[in-house]
């Protein structure tokens, strides 16, 4: 990927951690998915938590190093370590890329580059002709809404362009600056994480009050939405929740959920940017856990597809 830029933006741009082509699983067909970095909910099972912070960061590869120390020459905060295994002072670093670029063996890497809306249309049209079977662009994250505007610059670009849009969101957003965006989404998936507030503020640090009020407003505007709930043995899987939820669903007028199985892929690249996850007890075998959510979605008449 060709990074934009890495330096604080004079003007409103898109703070992005990585574009992702031929994606088979962020919506219908071929697809571009861009990753937007920032996000509201500290989820203890993030799979991306270089998509956390809000800024540009810098991420250590330990097993690149070769203790050259050029870094340490270049960086203008004295952030890089000499400590074994912890190259970067996460709290002192500001992300700006300069051991990054003089590192010759890819011991660092930039997480996140500010980009202008055209050339991240420019980046995503590399693309089109990939777009088959209704693929399109996908906006990940993080979450794409916390940038709105940014996507008031990005979306009309893309419609403009003719392509499918999915975004992916967790649903915590101002709703008055993602209702005029809206209509230039053509799908929208929409996670559920636990319907019960303290448990929800639990497992990811924020109430669902907002989330669940954006749930009902979209609904009401007849945007496309197909809800997702990423299953967490132990947290979120038992009877009472899938009840809830089904209810929540029923009461929307929807009849499909996508059930995400719980992969344990965000620990070891947090490590790589200073982040360390709360650990999560795990009860159950995910597939053992994912069959039961599914047999009590279906008891509750919501049809539960489980994607990969
Ligand atoms: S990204 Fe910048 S501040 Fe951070 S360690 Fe590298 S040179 Fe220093
Ligand atoms: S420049 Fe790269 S290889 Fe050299 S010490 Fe820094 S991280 Fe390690």
């Amino acid at each position: 990927m060709q990074l934009d830029d890495t330096h604080p933006p004079t003007s409103v741009k898109g703070l992005v951690f990585d574009v992702q082509r031929f994606s088979l699983h962020d919506g219908p067909g071929i697809r571009t998915t861009v990753f937007f970095k920032g996000c509201p909910l500290r989820c203890r099972w993030c799979q991306n938590p270089e998509s956390l912070r809000s800024r540009p960061e810098v991420a250590f590869y330990g097993e690149n190093c070769q203790a050259c120390f050029r870094c340490e020459a270049e960086c203008p905060h004295g952030a890089i370590r000499r400590t074994p295994g912890r190259r970067v002072d996460f709290d002192g670093c500001d992300g700006c890329g300069r051991c990054v670029r003089v590192c010759p063996h890819e011991g660092l890497r930039q997480v996140g580059a500010w980009w202008s809306a055209e050339a991240l249309v420019a980046e995503v049209l590399k693309d089109r002709d990939f777009f088959v079977d209704g693929g399109g662009v996908t906006l990940s994250g993080g979450e794409p809404f916390a940038q709105s505007p940014f996507l008031e610059k990005f979306l009309p670009s893309l419609k403009a362009a003719g392509l499918h849009v999915t975004v992916q969101t967790c649903g915590h957003f101002s709703w008055n600056h993602v209702a005029p965006l809206v209509p230039l989404v053509d799908l929208i998936y929409f996670d559920l994480k636990h319907m019960d507030p303290d448990a929800h503020a639990c497992c990811t640090g924020a109430h669902n009050r907002r989330i669940l009020e954006n749930f009902t407003r979209l609904v009401a505007t007849g945007a496309r939405i197909e809800p997702r709930m990423p299953v967490i043995p132990g947290s979120n899987d038992d009877r009472a929740n899938i009840r809830a939820t089904a209810r929540w669903l029923a009461q929307n007028d929807i009849e499909t959920i996508r059930c995400l199985p719980y992969h344990n892929l965000g620990e070891a690249k947090g490590r790589r940017i200073g982040i360390k996850l709360e650990p999560l007890t795990v009860t159950d075998a995910v597939e053992t856990a994912m069959a039961r959510v599914q047999a009590a979605f279906a008891h509750e008449g919501i049809h539960a597809v489980i994607d990969d």
